[in-house]
């Protein structure tokens, strides 16, 4: 049996992510393989720890990827400092608030939940009342809800989690990169990013970190894997009044291991992503990150006047949409997959559709990274007029591209 050479269509991906990746990102992962204690190596895992404090604009020492999706890095986090029986509080305002409460249930967590309307997002005051009222050890929060295109204020709710003993845990996989996430100053204990969002790298990796307050629930509950610690290590083990992390695989005491001096093998790093991560990581830093949020901002108003021109209508509360995705009700009459697949299939753009009880209901534009650019945000404009036109719906034709160019011209 022969199969042919691979060979993908290109995309216009505005999606919410995997987005498109600079070249540059690509070109860095085709470069040789090394060992991962080749000191060539551990040069690049020290260099990209330090990259990762300067996007999560951190002074924590502990920072770097976790191999897998973004929400291994959630796991991570979560089930280091987990206990069975720890309360955790858990505001929801779209899927993937659902996502940290079943991590959470699974390690055994008693998980406290807050519901607001989708769409919308939480007063930080009705967040730090309920942390007073339950005293969870942790808040667990997603930053940006890519699900419902909202984006929850989090520098009223790190201060009154530090004041009131209890762990801030967040999820910024749809926002770092694309908007502020300012880990020390919002006081963050643990922050969660995504690599196929907005820092434009493939997926598979979830760069993390924390700080020493989630570092003393970690290091009381430190193991080292049986067949390379010392005695030691197990003496100090004995002495721990505490439950070891139930996951091997997501352990922090021993990734910090892996990720520190000590150089402890743990899992083999995931030699070309962390390439690719690097490389994405130089780029945002080459970029700035102040012109970077600036850029996905500019795009967002670009984009936002030309569904409007069009006549379509926005989902979700403007007050505090998320820059980088651009929620679209799906006019009635309209099938939703079938304007999807056209849009793909005639100009080889991708959007998404949602999750739970908007699928079906909005569409989702994202404009993240290296795809948040003019001549990305001109062509989904262009080929949705087209295709809405093609399903007949009621759109006000020419508005749309001449609404975004005025947008890119005023603001040249
Ligand atoms: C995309 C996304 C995730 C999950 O990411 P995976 O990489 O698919 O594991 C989690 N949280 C938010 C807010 C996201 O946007």
């Amino acid at each position: 049996m022969t199969y042919r050479d691979l060979n993908t269509p290109l995309r216009t991906i505005m999606t919410p992510g995997p987005v498109e990746v600079d070249p540059r990102v690509l070109r860095a992962m085709s470069t040789p393989i090394l060992g991962q204690f080749d000191p060539a190596f551990t040069a690049i895992m020290n260099e990209v720890m330090e990259m990762l404090r300067a996007v999560f604009q951190t002074k924590n020492k502990w920072a770097f990827p976790i191999d897998g999706t973004s929400r291994s890095g959630i796991e991570a986090l979560l089930c280091s400092v987990i206990e069975p029986g720890d309360k955790v509080l858990i505001p929801i305002f779209g899927r993937f608030g659902y996502l940290l409460t079943e991590i959470c249930e699974r390690y055994g967590a008693e998980v406290h939940t807050l519901e607001c309307k989708w769409g919308t997002v939480f007063e930080q005051s009705v967040i730090i009342d309920e942390i007073k009222r339950v005293s969870p050890k942790i808040t667990a929060l997603v930053h940006g809800e890519t699900s419902t295109g909202c984006m929850q204020p989090l520098d009223q709710i790190g201060p009154a989690c530090r004041e009131l003993d209890c762990l801030f845990i967040v999820d910024a996989v749809a926002t770092t990169g694309g908007a502020p996430v300012k880990v020390d100053e919002w006081c963050i204990d643990g922050v969660i990013a995504g690599t196929q969002k907005c820092l434009s790298v493939p997926s598979g990796m979830a760069p993390i970190t924390f700080n020493e307050r989630v570092e003393k629930v970690i290091n009381d509950r430190k193991k080292v894997e049986r067949g390379i610690s010392t005695v030691e290590d197990r003496l100090k083990e004995q002495q721990l009044n505490h439950t070891f992390i139930k996951s091997n695989y997501f352990d922090l005491s021993m990734l910090q291991d892996y990720w520190g001096p000590r150089r402890l093998n743990h899992h083999t790093e995931a030699t070309s992503m962390l390439y690719a991560l690097r490389e994405g990581l130089r780029i945002v830093l080459e970029e700035g990150l102040e012109e970077r949020f600036n850029r996905h901002s500019y795009h967002e108003l670009a984009l936002i006047a030309g569904i409007e021109a069009m006549g379509l209508e926005l989902y979700g509360n403007r007050d505090c949409k998320l820059p980088m995705v651009t929620c679209v009700t799906v006019p009635t009459g309209v099938d939703p997959e079938s304007v999807r697949s056209m849009l793909l299939h005639e100009f080889g753009v991708e959007i998404a559709s949602s999750f739970g009880p908007l699928h079906g209901k909005i569409w989702r534009i994202g404009s993240m990274g290296y795809s948040c650019r003019k001549e990305n945000i001109l062509f989904v404009l262009s080929a949705l007029e087209a295709v809405l036109i093609r399903h007949r719906a009621n759109v006000n034709t020419g508005r749309a591209l001449q609404a975004a160019l005025d947008v890119y011209q005023e603001n040249l």
